[in-house]
């Protein structure tokens, strides 16, 4: 026997549907709502709450025919924290990026944001978001999917641009900007050092030419304001115009 059931999505939740907001589904008896929305392909980490026939549901209601849900995306909606699915991160975030991600993970650690890169299998980079508490961003939309998953976006965009932007809104970073206080290479906090200790390490004429280094506290690399510097400054200083 199949089922009919409606399913009405909102807001950004759309982005992952081709803009479509309306659904009509036939799934098999003894299915989730859960099931329902990712068979849409819309992850769990994206939803803030469900309601059917106006009262809120949990993702583990099992879908019954003639049912209409409303699913919502996170917003500033105030709902009961009991009906909110899947809590708002809380605090520094902190994230760990799929491996299709590389230019978003430098530009975030350019401001300051901890970004860890370079994992390349799927399980790897759920245990490290759950290890440390961090929030996963992806352009897979599978890997959203498990059960056990708390936090997680998934990338809109194709640009690293625009990327940037979406998860500076998603996560309100503008509180969190550090510019310059973290390596681009491995996302290691940098540490002002004295000009003494870096001497020999970095090439003779930017000794001469600057008097404040900072290092990497985890993979040793120097820092020292030269003329990316000031391009990167620059770059910072018109994206945080961009978004205020
Ligand atoms: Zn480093």
């Amino acid at each position: 026997m199949r089922l009919k059931v409606s399913i009405r999505i909102f807001g950004s939740l759309s982005d992952l549907t081709k803009g479509v907001y309306y659904f009509e589904i036939n799934p098999g008896v003894g299915q989730t709502i859960k099931d329902c929305i990712e068979r849409l392909g819309i992850p769990h980490t994206e939803v803030y709450f469900i309601t059917l026939n106006g009262n809120f549901v949990d993702f583990s209601k099992i879908v019954e025919d003639g049912d209409f849900y409303c699913v919502y995306p996170h917003c500033n909606l105030e709902i009961d924290e009991n009906y909110s699915l899947t809590p708002r991160f809380k605090g520094e975030p902190r994230f760990v990026l799929d491996i299709h991600l590389g230019k978003l993970s430098k530009l975030l650690r350019m401001f300051g944001i901890y970004a860890e890169y370079g994992l390349v299998d799927d399980f790897q980079i759920v245990d490290r978001a759950k290890k440390i508490g961090g929030i996963i961003l992806t352009r897979d939309r599978k890997l959203l999917m498990r059960r056990d998953i708390v936090y997680g976006y998934i990338i809109r965009s194709d640009f690293p641009e625009e990327q940037l932007k979406e998860v500076f809104e998603m996560y309100e970073l503008m509180n969190w900007v550090k510019p310059f206080s973290r390596c681009l290479e491995c996302n290691g906090e940098l540490v002002v050092v004295d000009k003494e200790s870096v001497s020999g390490r970095v090439p003779p004429r930017v000794f001469e030419m600057h008097d404040e280094f900072a290092m990497c506290g985890n993979c040793g690399k120097i820092y020292w304001r030269g003329t990316h510097y000031e391009h990167m400054a620059a770059l910072i200083n018109e994206f945080i115009k961009q978004i205020q």
